[in-house]
């Protein structure tokens, strides 16, 4: 805390209604949110009750000294407290004209969970009489002074709101009342009484002995009292555990504090030409420039939202009769705070007899659809730049506008609910084993692949089927990850779903729903819920606002984008997107279906001519995927990795193969087959490996089966070869994966271009294929500069140099630890989500070493951060070429990008 900072700022005007406010809308670490834009609505001039805001700091102060009041502090606020009384010409409590304020919490960002806030402050016996004399309208008085002791008892005291709602009830059906509105002033006046009652019979006196009377607890009549309490009310809501569990959520810092705002009142329950209401600049769903929010007439505070009465809609307003003048000046306010704010707002307003009042602003939220056409239309009316307008999205929003959703208007229950691992909505029939799921997809029925976890074995059921459920992992488990590639909906984690894969059913524990094999099922997967039943989906209405936007990001942008994708409709799809190349093409994923008893032969068996015969199916196959692959990306860059993950994935699990066994032998099953299985399983055990990450996978298995890297190579340069002879352009790159010394590099650099060059002269067409390498180990990231003299290229392969780099295996962590860490703060993201500064600091060292050893040398990232909006940023300030990134990630990839330069510009 600064010297200069004071601890308590007025707003408003004085007696002479010249402005005396002290803050402004920069000022929110200070006065918070509210704080800040009630002395700016002050500042330019609209109607703002005036008051004064205690500061953040003060709540921390006195928060820190385990609730204690800072010296001097409550000597500061009574100062206030008497200027306000002058600017006002009344006095809190007074017996003839009374003062009233509410007390209203306001952190730095919005946050619910803290304390609400307290109307009519300062009522009490005496002050009542004023109230009634001064207005002549005692139903008004009663109805404020006994809301007033009930957002007191609820708010400040905590207790139960029913305590009080239930008195009303019993107070209406005994006046045959249907509305709050019916009741009479005597009737409140009855009901004041009854609430006090409720509050000494509620309220312990051994907590708040100093609200004894007689020894019996009373509702405090010293206003002084009241405005201490509540103050203190809401500094304590801070921390109170709905607000810590929010921060914690939000990434918010503790220590920020939350500021007090203490206004005078104007009153919306003054009769029919008084009102209250909330509204927003412009339309915040969908970003049409109108009129949009709701009033009610003779209301206080929180009854609009509440849902106590039916609301109208504001545009109505300038057409009631008393409100007239006050709905035309909104309007024009309207105009006002956007061009002042230069964006759109939410406000909350109240009009006392027909007389406008500005109860707050802030800048307002809005979807995804509603952030684009807003940002367009600013720029074209003149309002912000450009850049402003692309800095305006959120690039994690742009989600909600690629996949479909559950339609809005579409009713149902929620069943369970899970992590939202990756966004959209799906419909089908559950199905609880890969196999199933495509045995439905073929036969043209729509499916959810319900599972525990998923793992590569998977990968064809989740391709068929419309979603992803399970019951373990996290959101960078194998389902999420894999649906998040390829854009399917995903719902994981979910500890309800109590799955019995054999059975085919799921048991879903609290309630006694047992979901089987066919049943329709429906997730959302960008707000994890499952329903049981086909919920309604629907395509969100694309405008061409998103174009628009992107276009002008691809404006300013230097990063390039590009997309990680393996078969021709991915790679079609990303292009559509906006690609500019593929980053990473994963063959292991075309080893799949009827070829995976392909690779099998390969890898089992000791027969040369078997083996020559196998790679001879895989080289057409690939050859068939490498064409396609170039066909869609004609003229642009695929860079094709060359086979990557342990041989054993191919291969039957051997769990499933032990069980198999044991159930062949307990039922009396062929010998031979037994036998014939026994023989696998030894095969499989013998390929076993205690930590396959780190084991015969990437480059190293191109050395141990130089077979597999010239197989290969031949189908992408035949492939390739063929495109030319049909007059397309295709530039496919090959990527060696894994390597840590360059020998590696450098041997299957040479038997890659060898392959080339025979493939060239076979065909008789020039190929001009370039190689490079993944840098995904600490060591080749650290001996970059040699690596670079063997590679043409580098891509960062930021998973594995993660999981490396910490020595952390996701599939464990993630599960195992990472949640504590996050908890406790000892990490402050989940590194593989977002990347981590130490892996940033390998890839930048790996960029400028590698430039050392070759100049010419392009610079991507093709791991899961190639999609992560902050991780981006972080790669744009390295000086990357691009990031690589899955499809459906590619157009937030290039809005992150385009943000990230402008942001990088104005830093110069
Ligand atoms: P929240 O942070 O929950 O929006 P506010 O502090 O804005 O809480 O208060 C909620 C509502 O209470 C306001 O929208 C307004 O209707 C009413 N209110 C707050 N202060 C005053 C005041 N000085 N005069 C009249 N109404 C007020
Ligand atoms: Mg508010
Ligand atoms: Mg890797």
């Amino acid at each position: 805390m600064t010297a200069e900072v004071k601890r308590v700022y007025a707003f408003g005007k004085d007696a002479e209604g010249n402005n005396v406010t002290e803050g402004n809308t920069n000022m929110k670490a200070i006065l918070g949110g509210k704080g800040a834009n009630l002395a700016e609505m002050a500042n330019i001039g609209l109607p703002v009750p005036p008051g004064f805001t205690i500061t953040c700091q003060t709540c921390m102060e006195y928060a820190n000294a385990d609730n204690t009041w800072p010296e001097g502090a409550l000597d500061t606020i009574h100062e206030y407290r008497l200027d306000l009384e002058k600017r006002i010409g009344k006095k809190i409590g007074d017996a003839e004209d009374p003062l009233l304020v509410s007390v209203r919490s306001g952190a730095p960002m919005s946050m619910p969970g803290m304390m609400d806030t307290v109307l009519n402050l300062g009522l009490n016996d005496q002050s009542i009489n004023g109230l009634i004399k001064q207005t002549e309208n005692p139903r008004f008085a009663w109805d404020s002074y006994r809301r007033f002791i009930q957002m007191f008892s609820n708010v400040v005291m905590g207790l139960d709101g029913d305590l009080f709602e239930n008195a009303i009830n019993v107070m209406k059906n005994s006046r045959k009342a249907a509305s709050d509105t019916d009741l009479t002033a005597e009737d409140l006046q009855e009901l004041v009484a009854e609430f006090k009652k409720i509050f000494s019979e509620n309220v312990s006196g051994v907590e708040y002995p100093s609200l004894l009377v007689d020894g019996v607890v009373a509702f405090p009549q010293d206003p002084m009292v009241q405005l201490k309490l509540a103050i203190e009310a809401v500094f304590g809501s801070w921390n109170n555990p709905r607000a810590v569990l929010y921060r914690k959520k939000n990434k918010i810092a503790d220590d920020l504090g939350t500021a007090v705002n203490v206004q005078s009142m104007v009153f919306g329950n003054k009769g029919n030409s008084s009102a209250t209401g909330v509204a927003f600049t412009r339309n915040p769903a969908n970003g049409q420039k109108e009129f949009y929010g709701d009033y009610l007439v003779n209301a206080q505070g929180e009854d609009v939202v509440a849902g106590i009465r039916n609301t109208s809609p504001i545009a109505e307003l300038k057409h009631v009769e008393g409100l007239e003048e006050a709905g035309k000046q909104l309007e024009e306010i309207f105009v006002v705070l956007e061009n002042h704010f230069r964006d759109m707002c939410d406000i909350e307003f109240t009009i006392e007899q027909g007389k406008l009042y500005m109860l707050q602003t802030r800048v307002g939220k809005r979807t995804a659809a509603a952030a684009l056409h807003i940002a367009i239309e600013m720029e074209k009316e003149g309002l912000i730049s450009k850049e402003e307008a692309v800095m305006r999205v959120e690039p994690e929003q742009l989600d909600q506008l690629l996949h479909p959703q559950f339609d809005k208007n579409a009713e149902y229950d929620v069943l369970a609910r899970g992590l939202n691992a990756s966004p959209g909505a799906a419909v089908g029939e559950a199905v609880f084993s890969a196999a199933d799921a495509v045995a439905a997809a073929e036969a043209g029925r729509k499916c959810v692949l319900v599972r525990w976890e998923t793992n590569p074995d998977d990968l064809a059921g989740m391709i068929a089927a419309e979603g992803i459920l399970t019951s373990h992992g996290g959101k960078t488990s194998h389902a999420a990850v894999i649906a998040r590639g390829m854009g399917a909906p995903c719902v994981c984690g979910v500890e309800a779903l109590k799955i019995d894969a054999e059975k085919k059913q799921a048991v879903v524990s609290g309630t006694d729903v047992v979901i089987k094999e066919g049943d329709m099922i429906s997730l959302d997967g960008t707000t994890g819920i499952v329903v049981l039943g086909a919920v309604e989906l629907v395509l969100p209405e694309l405008t061409g606002d998103l174009d628009t936007i992107l276009e002008w990001a691809d404006e300013f942008r230097t990063l390039g984008v590009r997309a990680n994708a393996d078969n021709p409709e991915d790679a079609q799809l990303s292009r559509d997107f906006g690609a500019q190349g593929i980053g990473l093409c994963r063959t292991e994923h075309m080893f799949l279906g009827d070829r995976k008893q392909i690779i099998q032969t390969f890898i089992l068996n000791d027969d040369e001519d078997v083996r020559q015969k196998a790679v001879d199916q895989l080289f057409e196959a690939q050859t068939g995927d490498f064409y396609g692959m170039f066909k869609a990306m004609d003229g642009l860059p695929v860079i094709v990795r060359l086979l990557d993950p342990p041989l054993h994935e191919f291969l039957e699990s051997p769990r499933a193969l032990d069980v198999e066994i044991a159930r062949l032998e307990a039922t009396g099953g062929d010998k031979g087959v037994i036998a014939e299985k026994r023989a696998l399983m030894e095969q499989i055990d013998a390929m076993a490996e205690a930590n396959p990450m780190l084991g015969l996978r990437g480059c190293r298995l191109g050395i141990v089966y130089p077979i597999l890297p010239v197989m290969q190579v031949r189908a992408i340069a035949t492939a390739a070869a063929q495109l030319k002879k049909e007059g397309l352009d295709p530039k496919p790159e090959i990527m060696i994966p894994l390597v840590s010394v360059v020998p590696e590099l450098a041997k299957l650099r040479e038997v890659a271009e060898q392959t080339i060059a025979e493939v060239a002269a076979e065909q008789g067409v020039e190929l001009d294929i370039q190689i490079g390498t993944m840098i995904e180990l600490p060591r080749a990231a650290v001996t970059a500069d040699e690596i670079a003299t063997k590679a043409d290229f580098f891509s960062f392969g930021t998973n594995d140099l993660t999981q490396t780099t910490f020595g952390f295996s996701r599939d464990d962590v993630e599960a195992e630890f990472i949640p504590q860490y996050l908890q406790e703060r000892l990490l402050p993201f989940n590194p593989f989500a977002t990347v981590d500064p130490g892996v940033a600091k390998l890839v930048k060292m790996g960029v400028e070493l590698g430039h050392q050893g070759n100049p010419d040398l392009t610079c991507g990232v093709c791991g899961e951060h190639g999609g992560d909006p902050d991780s981006i940023h972080t790669f744009n300030a390295i000086g990357l070429d691009y990031v690589s990134c899955s499809p459906y990630r590619v157009p937030l990839a290039r809005l992150a990008a385009g943000q990230a330069a402008i942001e990088a510009k104005k830093a110069q």
